[in-house]
């Protein structure tokens, strides 16, 4: 497909007017396109914006990340669109139009991509090198223009852009893991792995979890692939073996000295961020002085506070089970008071948590997923419905302050938090003010 396409022609349709879809609409706008604005939401409030759409008058349509685009439940604009035969690219394909020799290093994978892009920029940036990060970690590929010609574009890729995108192509293109999530977009897991694969099949280098076994397949015999393995006996470029990070035979790192990046995950996302850095020409010393110096990103296994024996820990970030289990992990030698609860991403969390169920005392439920978590833990452990977080915190502090010995209240929610809250920030933001309150 002929990058300037899009270039050539003038009137779009960007559908769904967020933080990616005002970012691309004002893009455009500068760059001299009619721009007309689709959003569901009535409260959207700008000139642009269009009710109903005169298809003759549309030559493209951009679609923002989250706007359904897979038959089984596609947005009925995109439908349109497809019915008058009007082509739907992606806001990562506006940015390759306008930068088609842009390097991107791009990071995809259920869990890690946000630590990973976020590690792997600041390695480049403290070694001198000008660097650009954006994508799905909420900084949209256009406020990254802002960058004088930066050498590297560190995008966080999600499966929503994969899926929808028409112009992928990485310099470097990582998959740190895949688990099921994003089902209700996706339609079905097999959707959403071949989604996250896209990375590779458009990626120059590519960097593979060869744990990940939906993955394997993908790595063995491939040119210019990179092997990861948290695996002690892995054959793979960089494995972990005693906490040491190992690659052709040497050790390179003792990651059990990082209180910055704790926890098997963070190994993971470790081994990522070092492989992409080296493949670039980057010094050992210059890769581990930045990861020595990251600082830990919010509302991922955060301590808020310690209260007597009692610790609080922010993982609102943990939207799916899989992303649960290394918090479970980590405190597997405490005595869990666990916050669970939101809207539910129907994955069973005894395949991810059940190995760690043993550290936890008792569970808090709020939120929408209540009746589906009480069915699968009601009869294991203790279970308190608590409606809301506020009365969660409360309770769990009541019942862990009463305990001896290590404990910590841990909100590790397991599910998305749209049903009583903007985003997983205002989760974290409001379960540290109310810690902050106790
Ligand atoms: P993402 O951007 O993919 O959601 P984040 O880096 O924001 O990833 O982390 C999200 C959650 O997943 C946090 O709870 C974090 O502790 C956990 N996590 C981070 N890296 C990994 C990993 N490699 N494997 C599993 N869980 C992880």
């Amino acid at each position: 497909m002929d990058d300037n396409v899009l270039k050539n022609k003038k009137n779009i349709l960007v559908v769904g007017y967020g933080i990616s879809g005002k970012s691309v609409t004002s893009f455009l706008i500068s760059k001299g396109h009619n721009v007309y604005v689709y959003d569901d939401n009535n409260d959207v409030n700008v000139v642009n914006r269009v009710t109903a759409i005169d298809w003759d008058e549309i030559d493209f349509i951009i679609k923002s990340p989250s706007i359904h685009i897979m038959p089984h439940n596609r947005h009925p604009v995109i439908d349109e669109a497809i019915i008058n035969t009007k082509p739907v690219y992606s806001t990562f394909d506006v940015f390759k139009m306008y930068n088609p020799n842009a390097k991107v290093i791009g990071i995809t994978g259920t869990n890690g991509k946000s630590t990973t892009v976020s590690l792997i920029y600041h390695i480049l940036r403290s070694a001198g090198i000008s660097v650009a990060l954006g994508g799905n970690i909420g900084i949209p590929y256009f406020d990254t223009l802002k960058y004088v010609n930066p050498e590297y574009y560190v995008f966080e890729m999600s499966s929503y852009e994969l899926t929808s995108s028409q112009l992928l192509n990485f310099e470097i293109g990582g998959l740190i893991n895949i688990e099921p999530d994003h089902l209700d977009f996706h339609g079905s897991f097999e959707n959403y792995i071949d989604a996250k694969h896209k990375i590779l099949d458009y990626s120059k280098y590519k960097i593979i979890s060869i744990d990940d076994k939906y993955t394997f397949n993908k790595y063995k015999n491939k040119p210019r692939t990179i092997s990861i393995s948290l695996s002690q006996d892995a054959i793979a470029d960089y494995h972990i073996e005693n906490n040491l990070l190992i690659t052709n035979n040497d050790t390179i790192l003792d990651i059990s000295n990082l209180p910055n990046l704790v926890g098997t995950h963070n190994a993971q996302n470790i081994m990522f961020a070092y492989a992409v850095c080296s493949q670039l020409g980057i010094s050992h010393e210059k890769i581990v002085h930045g990861i020595t110096t990251f600082e830990p990103l919010p509302h991922r296994m955060n301590t808020v506070r310690k209260i007597g024996d009692v610790l609080f820990i922010n993982d609102s970030k943990a939207t799916n089970p899989t992303s649960s289990a290394p918090a479970l992990a980590t405190f597997a030698g405490y005595k869990i008071y666990w916050l669970v609860g939101g809207r539910s991403k129907h994955v069973d969390p005894m395949l991810y948590v059940g190995k760690y169920i043993d550290s936890v005392e008792k569970i808090y439920l709020f939120g929408e997923a209540t009746e589906e978590f009480r069915d699968i833990f009601g009869g294991m452990k203790p279970i308190e419905n608590c409606k809301t977080m506020d009365v969660a915190v409360r309770r769990a502090y009541r019942d862990a302050k009463n305990e001896l010995g290590a404990t910590v209240v841990l909100l590790s929610p397991m599910c998305s938090s749209f049903d009583q809250f903007k985003n997983f920030e205002h989760r974290g933001n409001v379960f540290v003010k109310l810690v902050n309150e106790l």
